[in-house]
């Protein structure tokens, strides 16, 4: 795998710079094959059994795929998420979507870049975790004269909190409004293009946006956390029933009320992989119970929880992938490369 990154990198930058990966000097552009042999060429049927139909249909259509694939793919780009798009049963046609489906596959490699990405770009100076007093099921204030200073605020403390989403401390396009920190081409965070600048079109990275989806909705990535617990449940070390469930280790309604003035990235923590095990059902019942009746002798001794949703408000049509992915996590659109809009 080195040995062809090598490859590539030196291929694309020519003879004249010492820096094959910051290079913008012409590169040379490779095919698929040149790429990566083993998995550029179409897949055969078993020997001895003609193809069914369904797998002509694929190669026939994934054949197409690596065409256009190859046509918009730069002399330079991750080899890990080539290996990846051309391993896929149905490849990837852009590489937009290739750079987006690698990281939805690897989610917990996102979950920890995002995280890292926070590191980098540190707390904004004044900024403190706050939360929005507008609510699902209430009318939003009218656009002329909404509060600037309640743009982007999370509604609930089961949203991560996100300072450069919130207008007094957006960095504006070509800046992740997840991490903060500077976006390249295909939503790339680092600049393997020399481009010397960041996208201005861009508005995340792909993988903050595949972290943040984890971040809202892990139990959607279940099946990972399981394989990375190695099927055992993270409190009785028995093995998981098909009913297991995901939960935050430490409650988030206990990070708002006691951890609320940590450092922002150290936040992020609590909803990342850090803060989410795997346990079986009874136990998960027990865990939230227990929790249940600490909120509620809390609140009888007058520390009380900001308002919050309830589990049946918070399901996958409040917070799912369809109103926090990128279509809600910024203005505009996430189109910053020609191939992007096309599939
Ligand atoms: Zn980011």
């Amino acid at each position: 795998m080195a040995k062809r990154a090598a490859k590539a990198g030196t291929a694309a930058a020519g003879t004249t710079s010492p820096k094959p990966k910051t290079a913008k000097a012409k590169t040379v552009k490779m095919t698929l094959a040149e790429r990566l042999p083993a998995l550029a060429s179409p897949g055969t049927a078993p020997a001895g059994r003609p193809p069914s139909a369904a797998s002509q249909w694929r190669e026939t259509r994934n054949a197409a795929a690596r065409a256009r694939l190859e046509k918009s793919l730069p002399a330079l780009f991750p080899t890990s998420v080539l290996r990846y798009a051309l391993s896929r049963p149905l490849v990837p046609p852009t590489p937009r979507l290739a750079v987006e489906g690698y990281w939805r596959h690897h989610i917990l490699r996102a979950d920890r870049l995002a995280r890292a990405l926070a590191v980098k770009s540190g707390q904004p100076e004044g900024w403190a975790w706050r939360l929005g007093t507008w609510t699902p099921g209430t009318r939003r204030p009218d656009p002329a004269g909404e509060d600037l200073s309640e743009k982007g605020l999370p509604f609930s403390f089961r949203v991560p909190p996100a300072p450069f989403r919130e207008a007094p401390h957006a960095l504006g396009k070509g800046h992740c409004c997840i991490c903060g920190q500077p976006v390249y081409r295909f939503g790339w965070h680092r600049d393997l293009w020399g481009a010397g600048a960041p996208n201005r079109n861009a508005a995340w990275h792909a993988a903050c946006v595949a972290a943040w989806k984890f971040w809202i909705a892990p139990a959607d990535h279940v099946k990972a956390l399981k394989r990375r617990q190695g099927h055992r449940c993270a409190q009785s070390g028995k093995r998981l029933l098909k009913t297991a469930e995901v939960d935050h280790r430490v409650p988030l309604y206990r990070i708002w009320r006691e951890e609320r003035a940590r450092p922002w990235p150290e936040l992020l923590r609590y909803w990342g992989l850090p803060n989410l095990q795997v346990v079986n059902r009874a136990i998960h019942a027990d865990k939230c119970a227990a929790e249940a009746g600490e909120r509620a002798s809390a609140r009888r001794s007058g520390r009380t929880d900001p308002p919050t949703l309830g589990p049946a408000t918070l399901g996958p049509a409040t917070l799912g992938p369809a109103t926090l992915g990128p279509a809600t996590l910024g203005p505009g659109s996430s189109s910053d490369e020609a191939d992007t809009g096309s599939a």
